[in-house]
Parts: structure tokens; C-alpha cells; sequence
């Protein structure tokens, strides 16, 4: 159930996208770079340790609390000199996509599901920086795996904040994970709880940590929640019909 509000934010949205602009190609583009970045990264690998694979675990908690901090702390706030990702986020992507009506509905509408290629770049540049490091004061696959595991946790990335926002859930109701952080995600697009409530974007780790989900229970429970509705938060606001994604039925 969409208001006239998103409906007209909608058209007027659409109405700026470059008619030159192809979603797919958008898409194939954010994982040619991260694949070309993964696979030229791990050919850098030889004889890895099992310490240096450790490198891979802590990468992806390390990426987890980024996303975190980076949702919370620019995406929804304005700062100067980042008020661009403010603008595309919290004034863009979230009239866009409401609680209400979470999806998109053609390929030009990933103008606005997807970050654009030069996020990617960026968040590789930054793993550059600390695989160097790691490199100078370690070792040289220690520093590559930075570089992996960081590309694979941005196609993570991508690839699960789009599985919140297609529509058809058929398959996707029933993939753990994926469908936690849909639920999970769909929930923070709730504008009374979008600014504070859900910020992960992957594995909801971080809010579990810092007790800003939307949840009230343990670091499994919240990892394997899915559809559940059950231990949400007693001062949430209450889902309207059609709010929340629909709950796998028992025996379904
Ligand atoms: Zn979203
Ligand atoms: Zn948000």
C-alpha cells in the first residue's frame, strides 16, 4: 500500500534517471569490479597459514561494524562534507522504499537500490590501505585477504540489500539469513524507527552488539530469526497490514 506521497516521489525520481541508464548494466558492472578485485587479490595468495586465513573471520566482523557505524552515523545523519550519501539515503532511498511498500518494480528502479560503482571502489581503496598495512607489518597474503574478504563482503552487501527489496519471496523467505535481514531490513524502512533501529545491512551482528535492533534476543537468535515476529521489541511501533513481510505459515 503505497501514499501518495512515495507514489509522487516515485514518478519524480524516475523522471531524473539518465535515459541512458541500464540497471543490469549498473549491477554487472558492481561485480565485474568486485570480482575482478576477489580474483586478482586471492592469485596474490600462496601457502597461507591458518593464521593468515583468520584474517578472512575478522574482516567480515570488522566489514559488519563498518556498515553499522557507516548506516548510522552518515547514511542517516547529515555531516559535512558526506552530505551526498546522506541526501541519496535518508532523503532518496527512504521515500523511495517505505515500510508500507518496500519493492522495486523494473531494472531502472536499481538506480536507486544500488550504490553506485564508485561506492565500491572507494570501500576497496580503504581495503588497499589496510591489506598494506597488514602487509608491512606482517604478511603479504595477510594483506591480500583483506583485500578478498572486503570485495566479497561488499557483493554480500549488494546482493542482500537487493534480495530486501524484490518483491517475489517465494524462494527467498526460505533462505536463512536472507531472510532475516529482510525482515530485518524491511522493518528499518519504518520511518518512526529508520534513524536508530536495524542498521545492518548483512548479518544483523552489530545491532545485536550495540542493542539497536528491533529484536529482544540472543546474537543466534538474531542471525536465524527470518520472518519471525515474535521477539520484537515491546516499544516498537505496531505493523500495519502489510507492513511486515507476510510469516512463513507452519507447515508451508
Ligand atoms: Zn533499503
Ligand atoms: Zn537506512
Amino acid at each position: 500500500m503505497m501514499s501518495p506521497r512515495q507514489a509522487q516521489f516515485r514518478a519524480v525520481y524516475r523522471a531524473q534517471i539518465a535515459p541512458a541508464y541500464h540497471g543490469l548494466i549498473h549491477v554487472a558492472l558492481i561485480y565485474l569490479i568486485g570480482g575482478a578485485a576477489l580474483w586478482y587479490a586471492a592469485c596474490q595468495i600462496h601457502d597461507a597459514t591458518l593464521a593468515q586465513w583468520l584474517v578472512v573471520p575478522a574482516v567480515v566482523v570488522l566489514a559488519n561494524l563498518f556498515e553499522w557505524l557507516l548506516h548510522a552515523q552518515v547514511m542517516h545523519r547529515p555531516r559535512r562534507g558526506l552530505m551526498g550519501i546522506y541526501n541519496r539515503h535518508t532523503l532518496a532511498h527512504h521515500q523511495f522504499f517505505t515500510q508500507d511498500a518496500p519493492y522495486h518494480d523494473t531494472t531502472r528502479d536499481y538506480r536507486i537500490v544500488f550504490f553506485p560503482p564508485y561506492a565500491l571502489i572507494a570501500f576497496l581503496v580503504m581495503a588497499a590501505i589496510l591489506g598494506s598495512i597488514l602487509a608491512t607489518l606482517w604478511s603479504a597474503n595477510a594483506g591480500w585477504f583483506v583485500v578478498c574478504a572486503a570485495a566479497c563482503m561488499y557483493m554480500n552487501y549488494e546482493f542482500f540489500h537487493w534480495c530486501c527489496h524484490v518483491q517475489d519471496d517465494r524462494i527467498l523467505r526460505r533462505v536463512p539469513f536472507v531472510n532475516t535481514i529482510r525482515r530485518h531490513h524491511i522493518a528499518h524502512h519504518n520511518t518512526a524507527i529508520m534513524m536508530h533501529r536495524n542498521m545492518n545491512l548483512t548479518y544483523p551482528f552489530a545491532d545485536w552488539l550495540f542493542g539497536t535492533s528491533d529484536l529482544n534476543r540472543g546474537l543466534l537468535g538474531h542471525l536465524f530469526n527470518g520472518y519471525g515476529t515474535r521477539f520484537i521489541r515491546g516499544d516498537m511501533p505496531k505493523p500495519r497490514s502489510g507492513d511486515r513481510p507476510t510469516p512463513v505459515m507452519a507447515g508451508e
